[in-house]
């Protein structure tokens, strides 16, 4: 028996194209689109800041303005619809004071009240829509407030009742903590002070954690990292306690964005069939970068933001050495923290004609980085799913991981899987170990057959946003069976 379609309400402080700052966009903007392909009814819901204009949307108010009850009294709400290019509905919530009025997504004082008045207003607007989802999918602390409702008040209401909730972990990093004082703005306060919360606060994405039907996070790997104290951010205990519920997804790419034989910015196009091409990316590649243009020795790329997460540390020895050797090149795009820009500089002057370092973000030149270089980079410490390694693998560019996080899932070593790996990998947070795959990679490049048959794999492999999709329906539907054992 085939089971009926899912209704699924999708929650997100941002999402592409209306509003991004990071890769939470990127998900929201896509993943919708994608369950909604496999036949499910996905709306969308985001706040309407000012940047959201109605000359660039086709924006319709949906009925009456309503209220919330929050702060001292209650919020007026504007409901505002409109419909995505691939279909899925969309529902702006706006209120003058916290959205409206505002040109970012977040950084301000209030941050706490205004994603309190989104949550409300996101649940108030099911009863002025009069839809019902089976289940709501909240994702990072802005949202968490509404499975934390949900599992509180919301018992109490029939509407309510039997709506399942997914909570997703974008980034441990950001939790979302501020003063208690929140839960009377938000008429909450009996929402119950959990041990991993310090006294006097509520962290939203303990309470997201606590009270969603079950919760996820965007690969397999880090959903076990973040249960240890190194990554867990305080919240390990309390992750220890869900585990049961806790799951990882993979996020996929959009390979109609991410495509080497359309993309405009690839100088010459090419396919896992025609990747004899890639070379000329190359040499266009050691032009734009002034390095000597050679074939054949290895050009090892890394576009990444500069910051210490992202493995930045361990940069230093690693370039002295892989420089040192004389026989690879190295082209880095990035913008982050002064003291790496600080760094590639001082390594560039002592190695100018094997190194670049483009310290900006610049799109095009990505994409001429993943297409030209051989080799790619991403020495992280910690990463919940990274994106960087599944597009160098679809553009034939081979990754070179620390195996953490969603890059543990995503890249197989072709030393420990022979015959099948994507690429090479290593475990230690060291220089050292970095060195060594690194000298892996080098080696394994001069063996023509193997290297191809290494990029050909990585190309094949498939990170698309469908099989993704097809997990959180099952998590969907897991977490719908998990609401109605509790009602
Ligand atoms: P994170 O979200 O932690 O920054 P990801 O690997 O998930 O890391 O995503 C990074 C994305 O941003 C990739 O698509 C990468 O190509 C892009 N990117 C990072 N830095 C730059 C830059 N300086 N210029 C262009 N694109 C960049």
């Amino acid at each position: 028996m085939t089971e009926k379609p899912l209704k699924i309400l999708f929650l997100a402080a941002e999402a592409v194209p209306f509003a991004k700052v990071g890769g939470l966009a990127d998900v929201a903007g896509s993943l919708p689109g994608a369950i909604r392909a496999l036949g499910h009814d996905v709306r969308l819901m985001i706040p309407r800041y000012g940047t959201i204009r109605s000359d660039q949307f086709h924006l319709e108010n949906i009925g009456d303005p309503f209220t919330i009850p929050v702060g001292p009294g209650e919020e007026y709400i504007h409901l505002i619809g409109t419909t995505l290019d691939g279909g899925v509905q969309t529902y702006l919530i706006w209120n003058k004071q916290y959205f409206s009025s505002r040109d970012q997504v977040y950084g301000f004082e209030d941050d706490a009240q205004r994603f309190a008045v989104f949550g409300r207003a996101s649940l108030a607007a099911l009863k002025h829509l009069d839809w019902k989802p089976d289940v709501i999918h909240a994702n990072d602390w802005h949202t968490a407030i509404v499975p934390s409702w949900l599992s509180t008040d919301g018992r109490r209401d029939p509407f309510y009742r039997d709506v399942a909730t997914l909570f997703t972990i974008h980034n441990m990093a950001y939790q979302g903590i501020t003063g208690r004082l929140i839960l009377t703005f938000a008429q909450m306060e009996h929402l119950k002070h959990l041990p991993v919360e310090q006294p006097g606060v509520v962290n939203w994405m303990a309470q997201g954690i606590a009270n969603a039907d079950l919760v996820n996070t965007v690969s397999q790997r880090y959903a076990q990292e973040i249960l240890t104290p190194e990554i867990g951010m305080g919240l390990d205990p309390l992750l220890l306690e869900r585990q049961d519920r806790l799951f990882g997804v993979l996020n996929g790419i959009d390979y109609d964005q991410w495509n080497p034989a359309a993309d405009p910015n690839v100088p010459h196009r090419f396919d896992v069939e025609t990747l004899d091409r890639r070379v000329a990316n190359k040499t266009a590649l050691q032009q734009q970068a002034r390095l000597s243009v050679q074939p054949e020795i290895p050009v090892v790329g890394m576009i990444t933001r500069l910051d210490a997460v992202k493995g930045m540390d361990l940069m230093e020895p690693v370039l002295e050495w892989l420089l040192g050797t004389g026989e690879a090149q190295f082209v880095l795009l990035g913008t982050g923290q002064p003291q790496y820009h600080e760094l590639f500089e001082r390594v560039q002057d002592r190695f100018p004609e094997r190194m670049r370092a483009f310290l900006k973000f610049d799109d095009v030149l990505a994409r001429r980085i993943y297409a030209g270089a051989d080799v790619f980079l991403m020495p992280s410490g910690v990463e919940p799913c990274g994106l960087g390694q599944m597009i160098a693998m679809h553009y034939g560019c081979v990754p070179v991981v620390r195996e953490t996080g969603g890059l543990a899932d995503t890249v197989t070593d072709y030393v420990a899987k022979r015959g099948y790996g994507t690429g090479v990998t290593w475990t230690d947070y060291t220089p050292e170990a970095c060195i060594g795959a690194l000298k892996r990679a080098l080696k394994l490049y001069r063996d023509r057959k193997v290297w191809r048959r290494l990029q050909q794999r990585g190309m094949r492999a498939d990170f698309s946003w469908s099989a993704s999709a097809r997990k959180y329906v099952e998590l969907y539907r897991h977490a719908t069976r998990v609401r109605r054992t509790k009602t």
